[in-house]
């Protein structure tokens, strides 16, 4: 056995019903004074309850999914004008990214708020995107000082969001088994994420308004993006990156439907990772644990859903071939993710 792990230093509240006092604490040992906080107007009012005790400098709400470098370039200013001195950010993947483009130029420290499960701020990876092109990087100062998740803030996200959300954070667990830099404390880690995210994301299905699914998810998807954080991008990354940069498909409803397809095409060449991902769904074989799971949940169906078009799958796959990992588990050639891309386009079922 013979490897290298990274571990990031962040602090992390589990705090249901207290995001305003973890909250203050956070800004209190960063010593802050003039926070600006980022939350788009949809989050505005739990922004405005659980930041009301915080010497906030500024309020910034323009918030776009994939963060567009102008919209990027005009929140650096506008914290730049402001002073501030510590970025807060609230709602989801989306709010999470803006504040980490604006963490990235200025060095601020932000204090993260999740209200989805897309995990983002439990990694180091920023990105920005200029027209239909998606840059991502790596940088250790757009990681947040510290993370607050209160369960009660996600009871307003809708159940099919939250599927999506939840299933995006469930792909985290299954790329992080084969991703390049996946290294066994990754995959323990992931295991345990897939576990929390299996158990809890039917009762968030059957009880939307019950906190204990909401809870456990939101462990889940933190755990699992430790995980992907540490072993990077795999194949299903990799070709929902393509999908979500060049075809602008939904981030979350993608990662959902493309899932099942990585998963049949890998599982049969990583005995190890089908080992464990079978253990952590308490099913047969992997590919029936995630096809049960999506069944209870109702997950996304198809890329055509989404609406991906046929016509444009010998393109996409054209995209995506250049940038599979090398030692992806799975032989893959254009006719393969050719295949791969027809059935999640189709909604086939697998198992
Ligand atoms: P999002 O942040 O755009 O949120 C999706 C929708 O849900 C939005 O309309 C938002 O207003 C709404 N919403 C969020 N929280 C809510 C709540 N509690 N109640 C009601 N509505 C709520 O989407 P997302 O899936 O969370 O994040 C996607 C973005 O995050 C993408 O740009 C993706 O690339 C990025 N991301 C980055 C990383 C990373 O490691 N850097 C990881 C995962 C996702």
């Amino acid at each position: 056995m013979r490897f290298v792990h990274e571990s990031h230093a962040q602090r992390v509240h589990f705090a249901p019903g207290s995001a305003a006092d973890a909250l203050a604490g956070e800004i209190e040992r960063l010593g802050a004074r003039r926070v600006m906080v980022i939350a788009s107007p949809s989050a505005g009012a739990v922004a405005d309850r659980i930041t009301a005790g915080l010497p906030v400098a500024l309020r910034h709400d323009e918030v776009v999914m994939h963060v567009p470098t102008e919209v990027a370039a005009r929140a650096r200013k506008a914290a730049a004008r402001a002073e501030a001195d510590a970025v807060v950010s609230v709602g989801g993947g989306s709010a999470t990214g803006l504040a980490k483009a604006v963490a990235l130029t200025t060095g601020l420290p932000v204090v993260a708020v999740p209200t989805t499960y897309a995990g983002s701020e439990a990694t180091a990876v920023w990105g920005t995107t200029e027209g239909s092109r998606k840059t991502t990087g790596t940088d250790p100062r757009v990681l947040p000082a510290a993370v607050v998740y209160d369960a009660g803030l996600t009871l307003s996200l809708p159940v099919a969001m939250s599927v999506a959300s939840g299933l995006n954070a469930v792909a985290h667990c299954v790329d992080s088994m084969w991703s390049p830099g996946s290294d066994p404390i990754d995959r323990a880690l992931a295991t345990e994420g897939l576990a929390a995210l299996a158990g809890g994301l039917p009762l968030v299905a059957a009880e939307p308004s019950g906190l204990k699914g909401r809870e456990l998810v939101l462990y889940g998807a933190y755990v699992a993006a430790v995980a992907f954080s540490s072993a990077g991008s795999g194949l299903h990354h990799k070709i929902c990156h393509v999908l979500g940069g060049a075809y602008r498909l939904p981030h979350a409803q993608t990662h959902a439907v493309v899932l099942p397809h990585v998963l049949a095409l890998n599982a049969p060449y990583a005995p190890e990772a089908e080992t464990r991902l079978a253990r952590a769904f308490e099913s047969g074989s992997s590919l029936t644990g995630l096809a049960d799971l999506r069944r209870a949940v109702r997950a996304p169906r198809s890329l055509r859903d989404l609406g991906f078009a046929r016509a444009d799958i010998p393109a996409a796959a054209e995209l995506i071939l250049p940038v599979v990992p090398p030692d992806n588990p799975a032989p893959v050639t254009r006719a393969v993710l050719e295949r791969l891309l027809s059935a999640a386009w189709n909604g086939d079922d697998l198992a």
